[in-house]
């Protein structure tokens, strides 16, 4: 018995306007979003209002750091700072070690006062730090500071525990040698975002208006500190790679809604193509919805517009 055609027909409700015939559909580059990710929304209508992409992406930030800046590592970020444009990223926060492991002071390098000046004219930006990005092992380091210093750092942690005038030497003598390369410097970033608690009154108390540490972003202008965990791999051994690899994936899928992401360069990363390959990837990622910004900038938008966060 040959079955019945059954025809469905599609019914329009004349009270549900129909896009196309009622409404106008929306233009391409359109799109409803919910008022989590756009803070347009219209209370006053109950509806989410239709944001362009670019006002999205102006909402969300992506600032690149890349670390130990100095003519040691000038040619690594060099590279590191074409494949971040091919990838098309223009701007990036450049940390700048005055004299890094005295190899020299920045600004007695003429072909790197040039290169920085040209840079930062380019967009990126200088951002003091340390100074020696050095910290000498004391005897009086117990088991928990020698960890920290020596297994997390490598010996690098110069801020973590400096006396306040100390700490405030060198940040002076460190923010004349950038400066004197012909660059401004607002930021100050503690190797290895250590900063102890002396040398960060130092920090603020010299007129710097940030600094970040691996979790915050601490805006001194305003006393806000933004909650956002920096991405950052650790190369110095197989396992450290290959666990920086996995929690970097989940870290940067956790952090998908959050209204800033960041990504921490150290210039080794570039010699492992699986770290280097990843980084692109994430940057490539993320810049689908967000604008490259330094932190100079981001921290300057947030405080005309703080709505965002
Ligand atoms: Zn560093």
């Amino acid at each position: 018995m040959q079955k019945a055609e059954v025809k469905k027909e599609v019914v329009h409700d004349a009270n549900i306007p129909k896009v196309g015939r009622d409404v106008p559909a929306p233009p391409q580059e359109v799109f409803p979003v919910s008022p989590e990710v756009c803070p347009y929304l219209q209370p006053a209508t109950g509806t989410f209002p239709l944001c362009t992409r670019k006002e999205v992406r102006a909402e969300k930030a992506l600032v690149v750091s890349i670390h130990d800046v100095s003519p040691a590592t000038r040619a690594g970020t060099e590279r590191i700072l074409a494949d971040l444009k091919s990838a098309g990223l223009d701007r990036a926060s450049l940390l700048v070690v005055p004299d890094h492991h005295h190899c020299g002071i920045v600004s007695g390098d003429p072909e790197f006062s040039k290169w920085l000046a040209a840079a930062c004219a380019q967009g990126h930006e200088a951002v003091l730090h340390g100074y020696f990005h050095l910290r000498e092992n004391r005897r009086t380091d117990g088991p928990i500071k020698r960890l920290i210093t020596r297994s997390y750092t490598a010996g690098e942690g110069e801020f973590l525990d400096l006396e306040k005038a100390v700490a405030r030497e060198l940040l002076e003598r460190g923010r004349s040698a950038v400066e004197a390369c012909g660059v401004s410097v607002s930021g100050f970033i503690a190797p290895a975002w250590l900063l102890g608690a002396e040398a960060g009154q130092a920090v603020r108390e010299a007129g710097f208006q940030y600094t970040t540490r691996i979790a915050t972003v601490s805006d001194f202008v305003t006393g806000a500190v933004h909650s956002s965990r920096s991405q950052v791999w650790s190369v110095r051994a197989g396992w450290r790679r290959t666990c920086s690899l996995a929690w970097n994936a989940l870290l940067f899928q956790k952090t998908l809604r959050h209204p800033l992401t960041r990504i921490g360069i150290h210039p080794p990363d570039w010699d492992h193509p699986a770290i280097r390959r990843q980084i692109l990837k994430i940057a490539d990622m993320a810049l689908a919805g967000r604008e490259a910004m330094t932190y100079e900038g981001w921290l300057t938008r947030m405080r005309v517009k703080p709505r965002s966060y």
